[in-house]
């Protein structure tokens, strides 16, 4: 007879606890899962999910516009937003219900409240205590807002996803992917839409190039972007609000929506109490085999604040349920994960960014920037941008980066040659698929000029 009442006690039904639960309870472990919101976590409920139904739902506009171009008579397309939010609402619905039929199906139950540690092996919902072998933090994240006078006025992206009726006017304030995707989504709805970030350039960390070109289809869309501006304050101004730059600027609108990061959620689980380190931003501090400083206690995905990617905490979820459950220790490689921010068009991008590269050693980039097929007869002025980095030495393709249609899906493809090492003679020698705009990453054959400045190195 054990010693505890559950082999493995996960706290937190999102992309990463549910994928552990399960993956642990497959190998006969007994297991609970606690869930204070509802079961599906942020990337069902508040997160990838939704915003990408947002963002197939508002992307028709240009497709009607486009078809002109194509011989097609269209008349004046209007969005009706509520029912837009009703459909994609009934969508997670549905997604809850299954999510809540896997666990069922796999036997994990389901513990409904806030988790809390009493001890390193025992966790309190709601007065109820349960003890565990293994105990597993797998809380997510949360909007962070910046502490300025009216802040209040602000909304976060979870009730942008929820919006009741459509803004006349929209100030985005942040540059990342939460961000750049919600402009998307409101100028293509026809949303007049401010975006203003704190530093020179949107999507800080990616590839500068890529960062750039899109920041310039952005604008064809009519999204104005305010760079290296501050907000001091968000005022009300009767039904609407002021928001105030450090620059004297004031621009009206109907909604603020912050998007300036998010913060682990660690208050309340009393983990100081059971010797849990965080680090400075608050999150869960744990090694590669997901271990915290208190043994018997993991932690996984966006509390650990690593990358905070929904199929890298479902990795990192299941390698820790493989290690403890059945013999078979693994480790998450957070190297070339690739990922795709969803604008208007999109960003898919894997592996070293030219700048990164640069920095360690002796690069070649090819790239192709053209206007795709399809935009010469609809007449739209869209330019796609491809860039490949090369490792000089080895022919190694150490980065794939694109900015256009269909981005993530091509560039999903491509993170398994970049993962797997493949060189540029490999891509080289592979035949293209015509007509596509996927071809022009096996088409590239020389290099660009390096910058000037490193030329003259
Ligand atoms: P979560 O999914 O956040 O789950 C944590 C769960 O723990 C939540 O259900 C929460 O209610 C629960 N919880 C918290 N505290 C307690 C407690 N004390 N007791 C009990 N339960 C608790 N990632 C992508 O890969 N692609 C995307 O396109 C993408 N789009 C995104 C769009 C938005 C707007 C946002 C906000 C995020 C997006 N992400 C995307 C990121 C992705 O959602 C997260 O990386 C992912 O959900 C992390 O999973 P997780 O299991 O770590 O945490
Ligand atoms: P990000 O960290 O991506 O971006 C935060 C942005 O806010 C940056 O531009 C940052 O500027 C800016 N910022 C931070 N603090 C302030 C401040 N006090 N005032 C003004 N600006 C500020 O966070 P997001 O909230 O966009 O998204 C959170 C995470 O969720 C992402 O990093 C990603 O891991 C995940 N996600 C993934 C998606 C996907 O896969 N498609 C989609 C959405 C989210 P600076 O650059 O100067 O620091």
């Amino acid at each position: 007879m054990s010693d505890f009442d559950l082999d493995y006690l996960v706290i937190g039904a999102g992309s990463g606890g549910v994928a552990s639960a399960r993956r642990a309870a497959s190998y006969g472990a007994k297991v609970a899962i606690v869930e204070s919101v509802r079961v599906g976590g942020t990337c069902v409920l508040r997160g990838c999910v939704p915003k990408k139904l947002l963002v197939y739902g508002t992307h028709f506009a240009e497709e009607f516009a486009d078809a002109v171009g194509y011989g097609w008579t269209v008349g004046t397309p209007t969005l009706d937003w509520a029912k837009l939010i009703a459909a994609k609402n009934r969508e997670l619905d549905r997604l809850n219900g299954i999510y809540i039929k896997m666990l069922n199906d796999s036997k994990v139950a389901i513990v409904e409240g806030r988790a809390r540690f009493v001890d390193r092996s025992r966790v309190d919902v709601g007065g109820r205590v349960m003890s565990a072998r293994h105990i597993l933090v797998a809380t997510g994240g949360r909007p962070e807002l910046p502490d300025i006078p009216g802040i209040e006025h602000a909304i976060t992206s979870d009730e942008a996803l929820d919006l009741p009726r459509l803004p006349r006017r929209a100030v985005v304030v942040g540059g990342g992917y939460i961000a750049v995707e919600f402009a998307g989504i409101f100028a293509a709805a026809g949303v007049a839409v401010t975006e203003i970030i704190r530093g020179p350039q949107i999507l800080r960390g990616f590839d500068r190039e890529v960062a750039m070109h899109l920041a310039g289809e952005m604008k064809k869309h009519g999204i104005a972007i305010r760079p290296s501006t501050k907000v001091v304050a968000i005022e009300r101004a009767g039904e609407s609000f002021i928001v105030v730059t450090d620059d004297g600027t004031r621009i009206e609108a109907d909604v603020v929506m912050y998007a300036t990061g998010r913060t682990p959620n660690t208050a309340g689980l009393d983990l100081d109490r059971i010797g849990v380190h965080l680090n400075k931003r608050g999150a869960i501090v744990v090694d590669e085999r997901q271990q915290t400083t208190a043994s018997g206690v993991y932690a996984i995905g966006d509390v650990t604040d690593r990358i905070n990617l929904t199929p890298v905490a479902i990795a990192e979820g299941r390698a820790l349920a493989e290690t403890l459950f059945n013999d078979n220790p693994l480790t998450v490689d957070h190297r070339d994960v690739p990922t795709a921010v969803f604008s208007q068009p999109p960003v898919g991008t894997v592996g070293l960014t030219e700048e990164a590269a640069r920095a360690i050693g002796e690069v070649d980039v090819y790239k192709a920037a053209f206007r795709p097929m399809k935009h010469t007869l609809s007449g739209r002025d869209e330019r796609t941008l491809m860039k490949l980095v090369v490792d000089r030495a080895s022919g190694r393709v150490r980065g794939c980066h694109m900015v256009g249609a269909d981005a993530p899906e091509i560039i999903q493809g491509l993170a398994i040659a970049v993962k797997a090492g493949l060189t540029k003679a490999d891509f080289d020698r592979t035949i293209a698929i015509h007509p596509t705009a996927a071809e022009e990453f096996v088409l590239m054959r020389e290099p660009v000029k390096p910058p000037i400045a490193q030329a003259a190195q």
